[in-house]
């Protein structure tokens, strides 16, 4: 992280990124790139689907009005407790971290980070177990961010066990996309002390096959190994994954390398990232050829987040095939 490229870093050049309009971006928006996320770039792509997640474009700055950072409420929602929020009855979220590994230009979260409350001291801690001790209803706890794997071994472990410690909670998980974007942060020794409480699973986020790299691997690997269900949650970006080839090697690759194609999630609607979604009626016929060509094990369910919804909505149309 410490050879992380920042803001407009001169770097950014050499991929064909203005670095004026990068200066403009990461004064609303972070850049952050991890020398790892820059070393799968390619510079002869115009269109490489891994830059397009990662480096900062003009298109982040066009106004859309109807559109705002927030429409889940996130900044306006009551908080339970300090940095805990809770939208759905059995679980609750905690935020671990207001920072990432990489800034992603398609992160629903880019307006509001900076403003999070994250839970950082002991005290943030107890308060955060003792309220979900006081809500027995609640029986799973989602730890994200920003990234809870940029923590130290000792600060992650220590909220892990906090909450894995409460026998109402049948799972601690956590939300990183560090699998992708650093992988070498998931060492043996953090997978198998994650493993050891018997109640982690990790939910990732890889949006294209060319993520799937040895590193990557290895870093599921490990927290497979240390018997970590690991699954990943795919957002449907135009230019990216819009496509039937692109996300069938997505979840062939996923599925090799052990890891669970879980969710595909249409892009939420939310101010600076509206030049990557997808249509509606595109992301149904995507689902339907996927359908076609994959066994349950490795088929994503399509859905979306809509406001006031009181859980994620599928986003297939029921029909009743005839055969
Ligand atoms: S890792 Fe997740 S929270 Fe962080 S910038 Fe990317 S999408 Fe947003």
């Amino acid at each position: 992280m410490r050879h992380a490229l920042n803001g407009a870093a001169p770097e950014l050049a050499a991929y064909g990124v203005d670095l004026a309009v990068a200066e403009r971006v990461h004064r609303r928006y972070p850049v952050r790139l991890t020398p790892y996320a820059v070393s799968l770039l390619r510079r002869s792509e115009p269109s490489d689907p891994l830059a397009l997640q990662a480096l900062p474009a003009a298109a982040e700055l066009v106004p859309e009005p109807e559109l705002t950072a927030d429409p889940f409420f996130e900044t306006t929602q009551a908080a339970c407790c300090y940095g805990l929020k809770q939208r759905f009855a059995d679980r609750v979220l905690v935020m671990a971290h207001d920072q990432c590994a990489v800034a992603c230009r398609h992160c629903t979260r880019k307006g509001l980070l900076g403003a999070a409350e994250v839970v950082r001291t002991p005290g943030q801690v107890a308060a955060a177990v003792a309220w979900v001790k006081a809500h027995p209803k609640v029986r799973e706890v989602l730890l994200s961010g920003g990234e809870p794997l940029l923590l130290s071994d000792r600060k992650l472990l220590g909220l892990v066990r906090a909450f894995a410690r409460l026998p109402q909670l049948d799972a601690v998980r956590i939300g990183t996309r560090v699998p992708v974007t650093l992988p070498m942060r998931v060492t043996p020794a953090l997978a198998r002390a994650l493993g050891a409480s018997k109640k982690v699973w990790v939910n990732t986020q890889f949006n294209h096959a060319r993520e799937l790299t040895a590193e990557s691997a290895e870093a599921c690997g490990l927290l497979v190994d240390a018997g970590i269900p690991v699954s990943n949650q795919t957002v449907l970006l135009k230019g990216v994954n819009d496509s039937e080839e692109a996300l069938f090697a997505l979840c062939t690759g996923l599925q090799r390398m052990r890891v669970r194609p879980y969710y595909v999630f249409l892009c939420d609607p939310i101010a600076g990232i509206a030049h990557f979604r997808v249509s509606l009626r595109r992301a149904r016929s995507l689902e339907c050829a996927l359908a076609n060509r994959l066994g349950g094990l490795a088929l994503p369910r399509f859905v979306r987040d809509v406001p006031g919804a009181p859980r994620k909505l599928p986003i297939a149309v029921k029909r009743h095939a005839t055969f």
